[in-house]
Protein backbone atom coordinates (compact mmCIF):
# COMPACT_ATOMS: atom_id res chain seq x y z
CA UNK A 1 0.00 0.00 0.00
CA UNK A 2 1.15 3.38 -0.99
CA UNK A 3 0.56 5.09 3.01
CA UNK A 4 -1.02 8.64 2.64
CA UNK A 5 0.38 8.82 6.29
CA UNK A 6 4.20 7.28 6.32
CA UNK A 7 5.46 8.94 8.30
CA UNK A 8 2.36 8.18 11.54
CA UNK A 9 3.04 5.36 13.10
CA UNK A 10 0.92 4.42 16.91
CA UNK A 11 0.17 7.17 18.83
CA UNK A 12 2.45 8.06 21.86
CA UNK A 13 -0.80 7.51 24.22
CA UNK A 14 -1.46 3.99 23.01
CA UNK A 15 2.33 3.12 22.95
CA UNK A 16 2.95 4.41 26.23
CA UNK A 17 -0.26 2.91 28.10
CA UNK A 18 0.81 -0.32 26.83
CA UNK A 19 4.05 -0.25 27.80
CA UNK A 20 2.40 0.79 31.12
CA UNK A 21 0.18 -2.43 31.24
CA UNK A 22 3.14 -4.58 30.19
CA UNK A 23 5.19 -3.49 32.85
CA UNK A 24 2.58 -2.63 35.20
CA UNK A 25 3.76 0.71 36.07
CA UNK A 26 1.13 3.06 37.15
CA UNK A 27 -0.25 4.77 34.10
CA UNK A 28 0.23 9.06 34.25
CA UNK A 29 1.24 9.33 30.56
CA UNK A 30 -2.14 9.19 28.52
CA UNK A 31 -4.44 11.85 29.50
CA UNK A 32 -7.92 10.30 31.36
CA UNK A 33 -9.00 9.95 35.27
CA UNK A 34 -8.69 7.20 37.35
CA UNK A 35 -12.11 8.21 38.87
CA UNK A 36 -15.32 7.54 37.36
CA UNK A 37 -18.08 10.19 36.05
CA UNK A 38 -20.73 11.75 38.33
CA UNK A 39 -23.26 9.06 39.44
CA UNK A 40 -25.98 10.80 38.28
CA UNK A 41 -24.97 11.10 35.08
CA UNK A 42 -24.51 7.59 34.43
CA UNK A 43 -27.90 6.73 35.80
CA UNK A 44 -29.67 8.70 33.26
CA UNK A 45 -27.30 7.17 30.53
CA UNK A 46 -28.54 4.13 31.92
CA UNK A 47 -32.31 5.39 32.12
CA UNK A 48 -32.30 6.82 28.24
CA UNK A 49 -31.11 3.35 27.23
CA UNK A 50 -33.74 1.79 28.93
CA UNK A 51 -36.10 3.97 28.10
CA UNK A 52 -35.18 3.03 24.15
CA UNK A 53 -33.70 6.41 23.51
CA UNK A 54 -31.41 4.21 20.77
CA UNK A 55 -32.03 5.50 17.75
CA UNK A 56 -30.39 8.42 15.50
CA UNK A 57 -30.68 10.99 16.87
CA UNK A 58 -30.68 14.98 14.62
CA UNK A 59 -27.52 14.82 12.55
CA UNK A 60 -26.36 18.26 14.52
CA UNK A 61 -26.83 17.06 17.93
CA UNK A 62 -29.56 15.85 20.15
CA UNK A 63 -31.68 18.55 20.56
CA UNK A 64 -31.76 19.08 24.38
CA UNK A 65 -28.13 18.81 24.29
CA UNK A 66 -27.16 21.83 21.94
CA UNK A 67 -29.85 23.93 23.83
CA UNK A 68 -27.51 23.13 26.98
CA UNK A 69 -24.14 24.07 25.46
CA UNK A 70 -25.75 27.29 24.07
CA UNK A 71 -26.78 28.25 27.85
CA UNK A 72 -23.79 27.46 29.56
CA UNK A 73 -21.69 29.38 26.75
CA UNK A 74 -23.82 32.36 27.59
CA UNK A 75 -23.22 31.42 31.29
CA UNK A 76 -19.94 31.14 30.80
CA UNK A 77 -18.74 33.82 27.99
CA UNK A 78 -21.64 36.06 28.02
CA UNK A 79 -22.35 34.73 24.12
CA UNK A 80 -25.15 33.76 22.80
CA UNK A 81 -25.11 31.57 20.25
CA UNK A 82 -28.06 29.85 18.54
CA UNK A 83 -28.37 25.94 19.04
CA UNK A 84 -29.91 24.99 15.73
CA UNK A 85 -27.07 27.02 13.85
CA UNK A 86 -24.29 27.45 15.21
CA UNK A 87 -23.86 24.47 17.68
CA UNK A 88 -22.98 20.66 16.68
CA UNK A 89 -22.37 17.55 18.81
CA UNK A 90 -19.77 15.22 17.46
CA UNK A 91 -17.64 11.89 18.09
CA UNK A 92 -15.42 13.69 20.41
CA UNK A 93 -13.03 16.70 20.01
CA UNK A 94 -11.07 14.58 17.55
CA UNK A 95 -13.95 14.37 14.94
CA UNK A 96 -14.88 18.17 15.38
CA UNK A 97 -10.99 19.19 14.81
CA UNK A 98 -10.87 16.92 11.58
CA UNK A 99 -14.30 18.02 10.66
CA UNK A 100 -14.07 21.97 11.07
CA UNK A 101 -9.93 21.81 9.11
CA UNK A 102 -11.66 19.62 6.08
CA UNK A 103 -14.72 22.02 6.30
CA UNK A 104 -12.80 24.87 4.95
CA UNK A 105 -8.81 24.25 4.40
CA UNK A 106 -8.47 23.55 0.76
CA UNK A 107 -5.64 21.64 -0.63
CA UNK A 108 -2.75 24.02 -1.24
CA UNK A 109 -3.35 25.88 1.54
CA UNK A 110 -0.56 26.41 4.71
CA UNK A 111 -2.47 25.70 8.66
CA UNK A 112 -0.45 27.23 11.17
CA UNK A 113 0.09 24.53 13.91
CA UNK A 114 1.95 25.98 17.14
CA UNK A 115 4.70 23.22 18.55
CA UNK A 116 4.14 21.20 20.93
CA UNK A 117 1.13 20.29 19.08
CA UNK A 118 -1.38 17.82 19.88
CA UNK A 119 -1.36 14.98 17.77
CA UNK A 120 -4.40 15.30 15.50
CA UNK A 121 -4.07 18.28 14.05
CA UNK A 122 -1.09 17.31 11.53
CA UNK A 123 -2.44 14.27 9.93
CA UNK A 124 -5.61 16.11 9.75
CA UNK A 125 -4.25 18.74 7.10
CA UNK A 126 -2.03 16.73 5.50
CA UNK A 127 -5.34 14.58 4.57
CA UNK A 128 -6.84 17.44 3.50
CA UNK A 129 -4.04 18.22 0.84
CA UNK A 130 -2.51 21.40 2.74
CA UNK A 131 0.84 21.54 4.25
CA UNK A 132 0.86 22.13 8.22
CA UNK A 133 3.74 25.09 9.13
CA UNK A 134 5.07 24.07 12.50
CA UNK A 135 5.92 27.02 14.30
CA UNK A 136 7.74 26.13 17.69
CA UNK A 137 5.98 28.24 20.30
CA UNK A 138 8.80 30.50 22.79
CA UNK A 139 11.06 28.78 25.99
CA UNK A 140 7.99 29.45 27.84
CA UNK A 141 5.28 28.21 25.24
CA UNK A 142 3.75 31.43 24.69
CA UNK A 143 3.46 32.12 20.68
CA UNK A 144 5.96 34.28 19.40
CA UNK A 145 4.16 36.57 17.22
CA UNK A 146 6.83 38.14 15.14
CA UNK A 147 7.57 34.46 14.53
CA UNK A 148 4.40 34.13 13.72
CA UNK A 149 4.21 36.78 11.30
CA UNK A 150 6.93 35.52 9.61
CA UNK A 151 5.32 32.54 8.43
CA UNK A 152 2.11 33.94 7.28
CA UNK A 153 1.94 33.88 3.64
CA UNK A 154 -1.00 34.62 1.39
CA UNK A 155 -1.47 30.72 1.40
CA UNK A 156 -2.41 30.82 4.76
CA UNK A 157 -6.06 30.01 5.38
CA UNK A 158 -5.91 28.68 9.02
CA UNK A 159 -4.64 28.86 12.30
CA UNK A 160 -5.19 26.02 15.00
CA UNK A 161 -4.56 27.38 18.58
CA UNK A 162 -5.17 25.26 22.10
CA UNK A 163 -5.79 26.55 25.27
CA UNK A 164 -5.21 25.74 28.14
CA UNK A 165 -2.63 23.79 25.95
CA UNK A 166 -1.60 20.27 26.24
CA UNK A 167 0.69 19.04 26.93
CA UNK A 168 2.19 22.16 28.96
CA UNK A 169 0.15 23.65 30.70
CA UNK A 170 0.01 27.28 30.09
CA UNK A 171 -2.94 29.35 29.13
CA UNK A 172 -3.27 32.05 26.36
CA UNK A 173 -3.91 35.07 27.82
CA UNK A 174 -6.90 38.21 26.53
CA UNK A 175 -3.47 40.24 24.73
CA UNK A 176 -2.69 36.79 23.47
CA UNK A 177 -6.17 36.58 21.79
CA UNK A 178 -6.31 40.39 20.74
CA UNK A 179 -2.99 39.62 18.66
CA UNK A 180 -4.57 36.57 17.44
CA UNK A 181 -7.98 38.23 16.27
CA UNK A 182 -5.59 41.01 14.54
CA UNK A 183 -3.83 38.66 12.05
CA UNK A 184 -7.30 37.04 11.78
CA UNK A 185 -8.99 39.61 10.46
CA UNK A 186 -6.31 41.40 8.93
CA UNK A 187 -5.79 37.86 6.77
CA UNK A 188 -9.10 36.37 6.60
CA UNK A 189 -7.94 33.31 8.18
CA UNK A 190 -9.99 30.81 10.04
CA UNK A 191 -9.06 30.12 13.55
CA UNK A 192 -9.85 26.28 14.90
CA UNK A 193 -9.23 26.98 18.99
CA UNK A 194 -9.31 23.82 20.74
CA UNK A 195 -10.44 24.27 23.96
CA UNK A 196 -11.29 20.90 25.40
CA UNK A 197 -9.76 22.18 28.60
CA UNK A 198 -11.63 24.72 29.05
CA UNK A 199 -13.55 24.34 32.34
CA UNK A 200 -9.77 23.13 33.61
CA UNK A 201 -7.94 26.64 34.74
CA UNK A 202 -6.29 27.88 37.61
CA UNK A 203 -5.39 30.05 40.20
CA UNK A 204 -8.62 31.80 39.78
CA UNK A 205 -7.49 32.61 35.90
CA UNK A 206 -10.57 33.70 33.59
CA UNK A 207 -10.95 30.90 30.30
CA UNK A 208 -9.92 33.58 27.37
CA UNK A 209 -12.21 31.25 25.35
CA UNK A 210 -12.64 32.52 21.87
CA UNK A 211 -16.26 33.17 22.90
CA UNK A 212 -15.17 36.55 24.82
CA UNK A 213 -14.48 37.70 21.21
CA UNK A 214 -16.85 38.46 18.81
CA UNK A 215 -15.13 39.80 16.02
CA UNK A 216 -12.59 36.52 16.06
CA UNK A 217 -15.50 34.41 17.09
CA UNK A 218 -16.86 35.46 13.27
CA UNK A 219 -14.40 33.40 11.81
CA UNK A 220 -13.92 30.70 14.13
CA UNK A 221 -14.73 27.27 15.05
CA UNK A 222 -14.24 26.07 18.79
CA UNK A 223 -14.38 22.96 19.90
CA UNK A 224 -14.77 21.31 23.40
CA UNK A 225 -15.00 17.69 24.86
CA UNK A 226 -17.14 16.00 27.32
CA UNK A 227 -14.52 13.58 28.39
CA UNK A 228 -12.42 15.98 29.72
CA UNK A 229 -15.86 18.20 31.02
CA UNK A 230 -17.41 14.91 32.68
CA UNK A 231 -14.50 12.43 33.73
CA UNK A 232 -15.73 9.92 30.59
CA UNK A 233 -13.07 10.22 27.59
CA UNK A 234 -14.52 6.91 26.89
CA UNK A 235 -17.80 7.84 25.53
CA UNK A 236 -16.13 10.61 22.68
CA UNK A 237 -18.78 13.03 22.58
CA UNK A 238 -17.65 16.56 22.02
CA UNK A 239 -19.27 19.85 19.98
CA UNK A 240 -18.18 22.29 17.72
CA UNK A 241 -19.30 26.32 18.33
CA UNK A 242 -19.15 27.80 14.50
CA UNK A 243 -21.21 31.24 12.83
CA UNK A 244 -23.95 29.42 10.89
CA UNK A 245 -22.13 29.82 7.65
CA UNK A 246 -19.07 27.85 9.34
CA UNK A 247 -21.70 25.30 10.67
CA UNK A 248 -23.39 24.68 6.80
CA UNK A 249 -19.85 23.67 5.65
CA UNK A 250 -18.81 21.82 9.06
CA UNK A 251 -21.76 19.73 9.06
CA UNK A 252 -21.39 18.82 5.42
CA UNK A 253 -18.20 16.81 6.51
CA UNK A 254 -19.75 15.85 9.78
CA UNK A 255 -22.81 14.20 8.51
CA UNK A 256 -20.53 12.16 6.07
CA UNK A 257 -17.85 11.27 9.08
CA UNK A 258 -20.20 9.77 11.28
CA UNK A 259 -23.75 10.77 10.80
CA UNK A 260 -24.61 11.96 14.61
CA UNK A 261 -23.26 10.81 18.12
CA UNK A 262 -24.62 8.64 20.39
CA UNK A 263 -28.10 9.36 21.45
CA UNK A 264 -28.28 8.23 24.90
CA UNK A 265 -25.30 10.03 25.97
CA UNK A 266 -25.94 13.50 24.72
CA UNK A 267 -29.62 12.80 26.30
CA UNK A 268 -27.39 12.13 29.58
CA UNK A 269 -25.11 14.89 28.97
CA UNK A 270 -28.24 17.88 28.97
CA UNK A 271 -29.46 16.36 32.31
CA UNK A 272 -26.57 16.57 33.92
CA UNK A 273 -25.70 20.13 32.31
CA UNK A 274 -29.22 21.22 33.53
CA UNK A 275 -29.07 19.90 37.00
CA UNK A 276 -25.40 19.76 37.83
CA UNK A 277 -23.82 22.75 36.13
CA UNK A 278 -21.52 23.28 39.66
CA UNK A 279 -19.98 20.22 38.35
CA UNK A 280 -17.84 22.35 35.68
CA UNK A 281 -18.49 25.15 37.62
CA UNK A 282 -16.42 23.51 40.24
CA UNK A 283 -14.00 21.66 38.17
CA UNK A 284 -11.31 24.62 38.46
CA UNK A 285 -11.10 23.87 42.02
CA UNK A 286 -11.23 19.93 41.98
CA UNK A 287 -8.08 19.96 39.76
CA UNK A 288 -6.16 22.48 41.14
CA UNK A 289 -6.08 20.75 44.38
CA UNK A 290 -5.14 17.68 42.13
CA UNK A 291 -2.43 19.75 40.76
CA UNK A 292 -1.10 20.83 43.89
CA UNK A 293 -1.19 17.40 45.53
CA UNK A 294 0.96 16.53 43.16
CA UNK A 295 3.43 19.19 42.95
CA UNK A 296 3.80 18.67 46.80
CA UNK A 297 4.19 15.22 46.69
CA UNK A 298 7.15 15.96 43.92
CA UNK A 299 8.91 19.12 45.78
CA UNK A 300 11.67 17.01 47.53
CA UNK A 301 12.34 14.79 44.41
CA UNK A 302 15.10 15.49 41.77
CA UNK A 303 12.54 16.64 39.17
CA UNK A 304 11.82 20.78 37.94
CA UNK A 305 8.58 21.33 38.22
CA UNK A 306 6.75 23.68 35.71
CA UNK A 307 4.44 25.66 35.72
CA UNK A 308 1.37 24.71 35.11
CA UNK A 309 -1.98 26.83 34.85
CA UNK A 310 -4.45 24.66 33.16
CA UNK A 311 -5.00 21.07 32.12
CA UNK A 312 -4.09 17.96 34.11
CA UNK A 313 -0.74 17.45 32.49
CA UNK A 314 2.20 18.80 34.80
CA UNK A 315 5.56 18.62 32.82
CA UNK A 316 8.63 17.73 34.74
CA UNK A 317 12.06 18.28 33.88
CA UNK A 318 14.49 15.45 34.57
CA UNK A 319 17.92 16.92 33.77
CA UNK A 320 19.03 16.12 37.15
CA UNK A 321 18.22 12.53 36.76
CA UNK A 322 19.18 11.31 33.64
CA UNK A 323 20.66 12.43 29.96
CA UNK A 324 18.39 9.94 28.27
CA UNK A 325 16.50 11.86 25.58
CA UNK A 326 12.73 11.89 26.17
CA UNK A 327 11.67 9.14 24.35
CA UNK A 328 14.06 6.87 26.48
CA UNK A 329 13.89 8.22 29.80
CA UNK A 330 9.88 7.75 29.25
CA UNK A 331 10.47 4.05 27.99
CA UNK A 332 12.94 3.34 31.18
CA UNK A 333 10.97 5.39 34.09
CA UNK A 334 7.97 3.24 32.60
CA UNK A 335 9.90 0.14 32.77
CA UNK A 336 12.19 0.55 35.18
CA UNK A 337 10.48 2.88 38.03
CA UNK A 338 7.06 1.70 37.39
CA UNK A 339 5.71 5.01 36.21
CA UNK A 340 4.69 6.42 32.74
CA UNK A 341 4.54 9.49 31.19
CA UNK A 342 4.67 11.05 27.86
CA UNK A 343 7.66 12.22 26.36
CA UNK A 344 7.19 15.99 24.86
CA UNK A 345 9.56 15.61 21.89
CA UNK A 346 6.74 14.10 20.33
CA UNK A 347 4.52 16.97 20.03
CA UNK A 348 7.42 18.86 17.94
CA UNK A 349 8.06 18.49 14.23
CA UNK A 350 11.52 19.45 14.72
CA UNK A 351 13.46 17.22 17.12
CA UNK A 352 13.77 19.00 20.42
CA UNK A 353 15.19 17.72 23.81
CA UNK A 354 14.03 19.57 26.71
CA UNK A 355 14.60 16.90 29.32
CA UNK A 356 10.56 17.07 29.52
CA UNK A 357 8.13 14.64 30.52
CA UNK A 358 4.37 15.56 31.06
CA UNK A 359 2.95 13.78 34.13
CA UNK A 360 -1.16 13.40 34.26
CA UNK A 361 -2.93 13.92 37.21
CA UNK A 362 -6.22 13.31 36.80
CA UNK A 363 -6.07 10.74 39.17
CA UNK A 364 -6.92 9.52 43.45
CA UNK A 365 -4.73 10.97 45.69
CA UNK A 366 -3.85 7.26 46.08
CA UNK A 367 -2.10 6.86 42.70
CA UNK A 368 -0.44 9.84 42.73
CA UNK A 369 1.01 8.95 46.23
CA UNK A 370 2.29 6.10 44.73
CA UNK A 371 3.89 7.06 41.72
CA UNK A 372 5.14 10.40 43.60
CA UNK A 373 6.93 7.95 45.90
CA UNK A 374 9.10 6.09 43.41
CA UNK A 375 9.64 9.19 41.30
CA UNK A 376 11.29 11.05 44.54
CA UNK A 377 13.71 8.05 45.18
CA UNK A 378 15.62 8.72 41.58
N1 LIG B 1 -7.50 18.12 21.84
C1 LIG B 1 -6.71 18.02 22.91
C2 LIG B 1 -5.74 19.11 23.20
C3 LIG B 1 -6.78 16.89 23.73
O1 LIG B 1 -5.97 16.78 24.78
C4 LIG B 1 -7.73 15.90 23.43
C5 LIG B 1 -7.90 14.72 24.33
N2 LIG B 1 -6.85 13.86 24.37
C6 LIG B 1 -8.54 16.04 22.30
C7 LIG B 1 -8.39 17.18 21.53
C8 LIG B 1 -9.50 15.00 21.88
O2 LIG B 1 -10.67 14.98 22.65
P1 LIG B 1 -11.73 13.82 22.52
O3 LIG B 1 -11.27 12.68 23.35
O4 LIG B 1 -13.00 14.42 22.98
O5 LIG B 1 -11.79 13.44 21.06
N1 LIG C 1 -5.70 13.63 24.78
C1 LIG C 1 -5.14 12.55 25.52
C2 LIG C 1 -3.76 12.93 26.01
O1 LIG C 1 -3.26 13.98 25.68
C3 LIG C 1 -5.01 11.29 24.71
C4 LIG C 1 -6.06 11.00 23.71
C5 LIG C 1 -5.72 9.78 22.93
O2 LIG C 1 -5.25 8.79 23.48
N2 LIG C 1 -5.89 9.86 21.65
O3 LIG C 1 -3.18 12.19 26.74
Amino acid sequence: VESKLPDVGTTIFTTMSQLAQQHNALNLSQGFPDFDGHPYLKQRVTHYIEQGLNQYCPMSGYPALTAQIALKTQQCYQRSVDAASEVTVTSGATEALFAAIHAVVKAGDEVIVFDPAYDSYDPAIRLAGATPVHIPLAEDFSIDFALLDKHLTHKTSMIIINSPHNPTGTVLSKADMQQLEQRVIAEKLYLLSDEVYEHIIFDGEQHQSVNRFAELAKRSFIVSSFGKTFHTTGWKVGYCIAPPALTVELRKVHQYLTFCTVTPIQAALADMLAQHPEHYQQLPEFYQQKRDYLRNALVDSAFELLPCKGTYFQLVRYNKVSNKSELEFARWMTEQVGVASIPISVFYKQLTEQHLVRLCFAKNEQTIDQAAEKLCQL
